[in-house]
């Protein structure tokens, strides 16, 4: 099926699932956005390794532009001095874009990332217009308070957007990430400028390009494909930039944080890595529980920043699960991500998929048991065979590392108090899951893990209204949600004096 005319440039057609031509996003980037591309760089297909297109490289020269234009959007546009009724219709307006194209938008998505097709027409796509719907929902409900005071005084307080913020996204999850960071801080007047990630620029080009058809003043959205390096550290790190937002690696995210301390102490946001504990208890279903345990660790090829990537299992029914999460792993449906049926596409890029083998050998070394998987398909292209380890110690570095891929490690406990410690013992702390019939245990592990979300017998839901961030060295802050406002929000207390006014 060709893809949308307004993505190929004429005469380039290319058809999906299928080995692609030539691809331009020259015709992508026509309006509103500008700037001459001075340098290129490609972006790859991960079922092949070949190039997809040839992509703008922006460097700090264009993030200066890029930033002086969402500057004078701020300060000398439309968009936060309109009402928030009207933010809100063009909000509206995009989800119903998003909806439209969203056969075009999946299929890019699949195609720049090597996520399923179905995945991503089906699950992804439509949580991303559901989350602009949810902000729509918010823009015109955004108010301050009057706060009482000891004195003869009138005080209120304002809530005012932030000004520029600067956001910087991940690959695995280009199009959601891009939702979470844009949606609110669109919904609270601000303007922005979005870093995409260099392995997966596509989707955000396509979606910026919806959000100017919905009616987006010139200047409010800007989106600069580039390296973290580069485009990434220029922008933590510039002086007019009032806020940054950061999803990806947790080392990346401590020097996000240190480039905007040090240049104009803006606020920031992290949403970082983890090892997140999936707790499978003694009185669990376990049919049920292998299915769940099976899910939070495989979907998306594992590339899950909150994968349930330590499967710790009661003793008691410890041999019967692993038994069944091998069976389970062997029947993965791995292969080309425009498929039907398929489970797991390839992952992100060599370098990704070099370094879970790597984490694979260590598990070996370090006897763990390989149940099943750990190697490669094939030479082209970099998928990994579903894997499972069995008896995996605390101390592994399997059971401690953020793998970031299809590889289950199953951990064995005895009872509730030792596996919140164990559960507990990692710099991270993003999510967790739970699976228990017992509304006692299940009430003491969610008080005692430490961990921005407890799923309770479910995993990976990821509705607009729920915030997801981390403790620890997961991150700083929240994003969805009503707590996502706050983050592009200032608070402006304004006091009038009561007696004494000027006017008598
Ligand atoms: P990364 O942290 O290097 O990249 C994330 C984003 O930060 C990208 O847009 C990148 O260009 C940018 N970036 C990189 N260096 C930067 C710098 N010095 N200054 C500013 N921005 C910079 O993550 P990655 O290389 O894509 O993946 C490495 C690891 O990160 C993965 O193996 C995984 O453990 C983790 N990861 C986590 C998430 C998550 O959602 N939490 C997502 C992707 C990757």
């Amino acid at each position: 099926r060709p893809l949308s005319s307004s993505l190929i440039s004429q005469g380039n057609r290319c058809s999906l699932g299928r080995e692609v031509e030539r691809f331009s996003t020259a015709a992508a980037l026509e309006e509103p956005i500008t700037p001459p591309v001075r340098k290129t760089f490609p972006t790859l297909d991960p079922r092949t390794g070949e190039v997809i297109a040839n992509v703008a490289e922006g460097d700090a020269e264009d993030i200066d532009r890029a930033v002086a234009a969402a500057r004078r959007a701020f300060d000398e546009g439309p968009w936060p001095k309109m009402t928030a009724y009207e933010r809100s219709r063009i909000l509206l307006r995009f989800a119903d874009l998003l909806d439209k194209h969203s056969d075009d938008l999946a299929a890019l998505e699949a195609w720049n990332s090597g996520k399923p097709y179905e995945q991503a027409l089906k699950i992804e796509l439509p949580t991303v217009s559901r989350l602009f719907r949810y902000y729509a929902g918010w823009a015109d409900k955004i108010h301050g308070l009057t706060v009482p005071a000891d004195g003869p005084y009138h005080v209120q307080t304002l809530h005012e957007p932030i000004g520029v913020a600067g956001q910087i996204v991940p690959w695995n999850f280009p199009l959601l990430m891009f939702a979470w960071k844009v949606g609110p801080a669109l919904a609270t007047g601000n303007t922005i400028v979005l870093k995409a990630a260099e392995q997966t620029p596509l989707t955000a080009v396509y979606a910026a390009k919806l959000l100017h058809e919905a009616g987006l003043p010139p200047g409010v959205l800007n989106i600069v494909s580039g390296y973290g390096p580069t485009a990434g550290a220029a922008l933590a790190s510039h002086m007019d930039v009032d806020k940054i937002a950061f999803t990806g690696s947790t080392d990346t995210g401590k020097i996000v944080q240190e480039l905007a301390a040090k240049s104009n102490l803006k606020p920031v946001t992290l949403e970082l890595g983890g090892k997140s504990p999936f707790i499978v208890c003694e009185d669990a279903n376990i049919d049920r529980a292998v299915e769940l345990a099976h899910f939070a660790l495989f979907f998306n090829q594992g590339q899950c920043c909150a994968a349930g990537s330590r499967t710790f299992v009661h003793e008691r029914v410890y041999d019967e699960f692993v038994e069944k999460a091998k069976a389970r792993a062997l029947r993965r449906k791995v292969g080309d991500p425009f498929q039907k049926g398929i489970e797991q596409g390839p992952q992100i890029d060599s370098e990704q998929c070099e370094k879970i083998l790597r984490y694979i050998k260590s598990g070996i070394e370090s006897n763990a048991t390989l149940e099943c998987g750990g190697d490669r398909i094939g030479s082209k292209g970099y998928y990994i065979q579903p894997t499972v380890f069995s008896n995996v110690k605390d101390d592994m570095l399997i059971a401690q590392d953020e793998i970031f891929g299809p590889v289950q490690t199953i951990l064995k406990f005895k009872d509730v108090d030792e596996v919140i410690k164990r559960a507990n013992m990692t710099r991270y702390g993003l999510a967790s899951g739970v699976f228990t019939k017992n509304i006692d245990t299940a009430n003491k592990l969610t008080r005692g893990l430490r961990a921005g979300t407890v799923w309770v017998n479910c995993f990976d839901v990821f509705d607009a209204a729920i915030p997801f961030g981390g403790y620890k060295m997961s991150g700083i802050g929240r994003e969805k949600g009503i707590y996502s406002l706050h983050n592009y929000l200032q608070v402006k207390a304004v006091v009038t004096a009561l007696e004494n006014p000027a006017w008598l």
